[in-house]
């Protein structure tokens, strides 16, 4: 297995870092800063090799020019959108594949909260950026209802144990709307009162598996692209 630990950094974003023992390698999952994280690294003995980003947003690829300049690390970043990712050295799309180690990820197209976003499926742990996120899916900045519905439906073929590691810690939020659309879902009740228990020891609520977002997530839940359409809508406007 990879060792996957998780940086809080800026307001609520994950950096993620994935280590490899039997290589060595480290990768980074979209670092919005290199500080901490080289740090992390460094802290634990690990090596960064590669940066992986999933998108252009500057929350997620603002540490990519000081950590290549500190490791010499690869960047791989999303083929639609290679002109807006710092020092790219490789850029990929549906179906390549990208390795730490052994460990190999499938590249998952999954446009909609940016025009060219990408997500990284290693067997058990899926990187989905600012997709999918506990309760919640990202923000419909460069695309559309459809595409997010196509993108979710993805990410729910794969394994439901998958766990899923997101860029934001965006849960408690998600949740108390979640709780608007369906207040008699028993497992998001729950969900929610074990999240609020997390938080207020400040402990993260990522990762989480997939098998709890078919049970509690009202947009992968939604029955149809018009229905996902409208609650992503009423989340934009929702203040809770
Ligand atoms: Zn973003
Ligand atoms: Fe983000």
């Amino acid at each position: 297995m990879l060792d996957i630990i998780g940086i809080p950094v800026l307001t609520d974003n994950y950096v993620w870092l994935a280590h490899d023992a039997d290589s060595g390698e480290t990768a980074v999952i979209d670092p919005a800063v290199a500080g901490p994280v080289l740090e992390a690294a460094t802290s634990r003995n690990w090596k960064i090799t590669q940066i992986l980003n999933t998108h252009w947003h500057p929350d997620h690829v603002g540490g990519n020019a000081d950590i290549v300049a500190a490791t010499g690390a690869k960047v791989t970043g999303p083929k639609g959108e290679a002109a807006k990712i710092p020092h790219i050295s490789r850029a990929v799309g549906e179906g390549d594949e990208v390795r730490i180690g052994t460990h190999v990820a499938r590249v998952i197209d999954c446009p909609a909260h940016t025009a060219g976003h990408i997500a990284f499926a290693f067997e058990g742990a899926l990187f989905a950026g600012d997709t999918l996120f506990a309760m919640g899916c990202g923000r419909l900045f460069e695309g559309t209802a459809e595409q997010m519905h196509a993108a979710l439906a993805k990410f729910m073929a794969l394994p439901a144990r998958t766990l899923v590691y997101c860029a934001h810690e965006y849960t408690q939020s998600n949740a108390r709307f979640a709780l608007t659309v369906e207040p008699d879902n028993e497992a998001l009740v729950k969900r929610a009162e074990a999240v609020d228990r997390l938080r207020s020891r400040g402990e993260p609520t990522v990762p989480f598996s997939l098998a709890m977002e078919a049970a509690t997530n009202p947009f992968v839940r939604a029955g149809s692209v018009e229905e996902l359409a409208r609650r992503r809508a009423a989340k934009d406007s929702f203040r809770g």
